[in-house]
């Protein structure tokens, strides 16, 4: 499901208050800034993110923010390096390029439309979130040569062989 693109969703969609309850305890729990439906087993576009974590800056502090069936309109700006992680890949970081400023369209928990401009640090958060709705993991972002020496350690998390202190499932069991 995360190689997969996710679908936009209506009001009806069942249970999404709960759905988005659980995604926000969880992603506290695990101690992320981010998480997206894909991680917790919805192919929906929808994903929460809560800068907290970041106490050193205001400005990602307090942004908190649902998301649902956003769609990237435009990313610009020169691209910078962060080290990124990412809930569903245990105890992998590596550094990710990525455009400073992103315009977006996305409605909110109340199905209300927004369309934004975010940089810098949130943009990040986003444009990695934004990645599980389409599809997309921070590790097919990184050089083929970082890729290479990750192998083991990524087939070693889709077995199951990591250790976390949340739930996950993974796609090859034993
Ligand atoms: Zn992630």
């Amino acid at each position: 499901m995360l190689k997969t693109k996710a679908q936009p969703i209506t009001k009806d969609y069942p249970h999404l208050k709960e759905l988005i309850e659980n995604m926000f305890e969880t992603m506290y729990k695990a101690k992320g800034v981010g998480i997206a439906a894909p991680q917790v087993g919805h192919s929906i576009r929808l994903f929460i993110v809560d800068g907290a974590p970041f106490d050193e800056n205001e400005e990602v502090k307090n942004f908190k923010q649902v998301f649902i069936n956003s769609q990237m309109v435009n990313e610009e700006g020169d691209k910078w390096k962060f080290n990124e992680g990412c809930l569903s890949i245990p105890g992998i970081r590596e550094d990710v390029m990525r455009k400073r400023e992103i315009e977006l369209e996305f409605e909110d928990e109340n199905f209300q439309k927004h369309r934004k401009v975010f940089t810098g640090t949130v943009a990040r958060i986003i444009q990695h979130e934004y990645d599980h709705i389409e599809g997309v993991l921070f590790t097919d972002r990184i050089s083929a040569m970082r890729r290479r020496l990750l192998k083991n350690s990524l087939l070693n998390i889709s077995k199951g062989e990591v250790e976390v202190d949340y739930k996950m499932r993974f796609p090859v069991m034993k």
